[in-house]
């Protein structure tokens, strides 16, 4: 049909003056394009009418990634799609001989490419994925602040405690979509920024963001990152849809080994476990063998893990309960993927059906965003105040609390004076009530360590 429309449409197009394919007959089309700009990697997705074969090789001087795609053509403008933060500064385009269509990215920064495709599922057709990976401290990623975790003398350690906050989906996954429109990956990563602000605030914490832009993470690699950045506690935050729209309510979910808690559990860790079918992974096997291997000899400390994860859960159910409408008065289980971490706690809070109309509203409310962001901070922090990581600064604070006696300025004290006074020192009395300099005033309180 469309070879028999091409033969006539040839001499036609000639002299019309249109733009005709040299050598002609292209079964397969490039019919979008997008572009996902990420730390460690910038994303070009081709969606494509049906099923291509490919090659990609790097040119030198100046730096260009070329892709030839055998038998397609172009539906699209490729200059229009947005290159800022991507590290690519043009593409180019040719219908070559033979129907071949090769792509030049003009490169602005090394770039390593890597390439595959993906078989069609319910939110695309065909894609062809290029990663153009940033080589290793190239990233864009801020730089990992050092943290000392050794073993000895943890008492008089004062670390962070290390928060990696999660926002679910991201680029090619758009997560669930509200009725008015509502992108879930938007909304939750507008909390997790919200969660990460506060938990900056605070002393003794230290938020990491897994996702900072919208970009997808594979479901393995959001959990990799938060034990490279050494995270106490990890946080997936969501808005997850529901086929009935009257489904409505928060909930937090911890991992199960063992089926879901509820249908409605079992329904959400589904939906959550085919993200990176949408956000697009290569490979079938999602699951490291190394880590298929050491899974066996974590399963006893996965039983403290989850003990943990379900406490905190907890704690954050509890003060969500405060400002949202809660699904279930308990922290339910099922098989996230996502949770898997064998010596990280982790919790999923889904905020809200976003396929409730009412709830997607809300949702799209910064004032309550910032309630559910304080709502889950203070679970976190109540629950890390009554169970500090031994070594960090909230354990430090916690036992000299016990110790330390309060003490409120009056006219004519002075720092020295009152650390004389009290037989200690002046940068002792600094170092347990956090002054930078010997400015006092009166009605300040000073902690004054004792014996
Ligand atoms: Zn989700």
């Amino acid at each position: 049909m469309k070879q028999w429309f091409m033969s006539l449409a040839m001499p036609l197009g000639f002299l019309m003056g249109m733009v005709v394919i040299p050598g002609g007959v292209s079964a397969t089309e490039i019919e979008d394009a997008r572009i996902w700009p990420a730390p460690d990697n910038t994303r070009l997705v081709f969606d494509l009418s049906g099923p291509v074969e490919h090659r990609v090789f790097v040119l030198s001087n100046p730096s260009r990634v070329v892709v030839d795609i055998s038998d397609v053509s172009l539906g699209i403008n490729l200059a229009s799609l947005a290159l800022d933060n991507s590290g690519v500064s043009r593409i180019r385009s040719a219908q070559r001989e033979g129907g071949e269509l090769r792509v030049v990215l003009d490169l602005s920064t090394q770039l390593n490419p890597r390439s595959f495709v993906l078989r069609p599922n319910e939110q695309y057709g065909h894609r062809l994925v290029l990663d153009l990976e940033r080589p290793p401290g190239l990233s864009m990623e801020p730089s990992e602040r050092q943290v000392s975790r050794s073993a000895d003398d943890l008492s008089n350690q004062q670390r962070n405690i290390v928060i990696a906050i999660d926002a679910g989906h991201g680029g090619e996954d758009p997560g669930a979509i509200g009725p008015r429109g509502t992108r879930e990956k938007d909304v939750v990563l507008a909390i997790a920024r919200e969660l990460y602000n506060q938990m900056d605030d605070l002393r003794g914490y230290e938020p990491v963001l897994m996702r900072t832009g919208d970009y997808y993470l594979s479901l393995q690699r959001r959990r990799e990152l938060a034990r490279e950045k050494r995270a106490d506690l990890f946080i997936s935050i969501h808005a997850d849809a529901f086929t009935n729209p009257r489904a409505s309510g928060a909930s937090v979910f911890a991992l199960s080994s063992s089926g879901a808690t509820s249908a409605m559990a079992g329904y959400l860790a589904n939906q959550e476990n085919a993200a990176d079918v949408i956000g697009g992974v290569n490979g079938i096997s999602l699951e490291d063998k190394d880590e298929v291997l050491r899974s066996v000899l974590v399963d006893l400390s996965m039983t403290a893990t989850l003990r943990s994860s379900l406490d905190v859960g907890n704690n954050i159910l509890g003060q969500m309960k405060q400002v949202a409408r809660m699904h279930k008065a308990s922290v339910e289980q099922a098989g996230f993927a996502v949770l898997k971490s064998p010596d990280v706690p982790s919790v999923l809070v889904e905020t809200g059906f976003i396929s409730n109309p009412t709830e997607e509203a809300n949702l799209g409310s910064a004032g309550y965003r910032r309630q559910l962001a304080t709502a889950i901070r203070q679970g976190v922090t109540h629950w890390f105040e009554s169970n500090p990581p031994p070594g960090t600064w909230v354990a430090w604070q916690k036992r000299e609390a016990g110790t330390l006696r309060r003490y409120v300025v009056v006219s004519g004290d002075t720092l020295s004076g009152i650390a004389s006074r009290n037989n200690t020192s002046v940068s002792r009395l600094r170092e347990v009530n956090q002054l930078n300099g010997s400015a006092i005033r009166i009605g300040q309180v000073i902690l004054i360590p004792q014996g």
